[in-house]
């Protein structure tokens, strides 16, 4: 049996992302794909070319991962949490990555491909290293000078429902005295 008539009866003939039904054609999910249906998604002409040049990526056709990415096959689960990583700026895509979970081989297969589709991985972490997402609370860590503000956010204050800066890892911005502010990462600490 070759890999796509796997994939085709896997996917029931319409792309594993988008559900298109379109010139289905075999995609590895690298790195380093062997080329098995285990490593391989059933994908459209639509979902392969954005994967592979993020210079075409177009924000509405990714809605599809709304329902996709609760695939039960992980490299369709590797596909939803890059593209979603990619886009994450946005917004919606940083809700349902915050709501999709990767047993951790397959977490750290995701993130060994994502130079690969193109995306810019910015992972924002606080002063001890913890990931920080959008939404989380943060506590500030030292006091710092709001410049332009004209106050000081005191060592303590807890920030709540922090944004993150999406092209510079080290910058996040939340609410302090009613002022939106950016905040250096380093000096926060993610609340649980
Ligand atoms: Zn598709």
């Amino acid at each position: 049996v070759s890999v796509e008539q796997v994939l085709i009866e896997r996917s029931g003939s319409s792309c594993e992302l988008c559900a298109s039904k379109d010139d289905l054609a075999v995609y590895g999910v690298g790195p380093d794909s062997d080329g098995t249906g285990e490593q391989s998604v059933f994908l459209c002409p639509v979902c392969r070319g954005q994967i592979d040049d993020a210079g075409t990526t177009d924000e509405n056709h990714w809605r599809c991962l709304n329902d996709s990415m609760w695939s039960q096959i992980p490299a369709v689960q590797v596909l939803a949490w890059r593209m979603l990583t990619r886009l994450a700026a946005k917004g919606w895509p940083q809700d349902l990555l915050d709501m999709l979970y990767l047993e951790d081989d397959v977490l750290a297969w995701a993130k060994a491909g994502v130079e690969e589709t193109g995306g810019d991985l910015v992972i924002h972490r606080d002063s001890n290293g913890t990931e920080l997402g959008a939404g989380d609370s943060v506590t500030l860590i030292k006091d710092l000078n709001v410049k332009g503000g004209g106050f000081t956010a005191k060592r303590g204050t807890l920030v709540r429902s922090i944004s993150l800066v999406a092209d510079n890892a080290e910058h996040i911005e939340g609410k302090v005295s009613g002022q939106q502010i950016v905040i250096l990462t380093k000096y926060v600490k993610k609340s649980s």
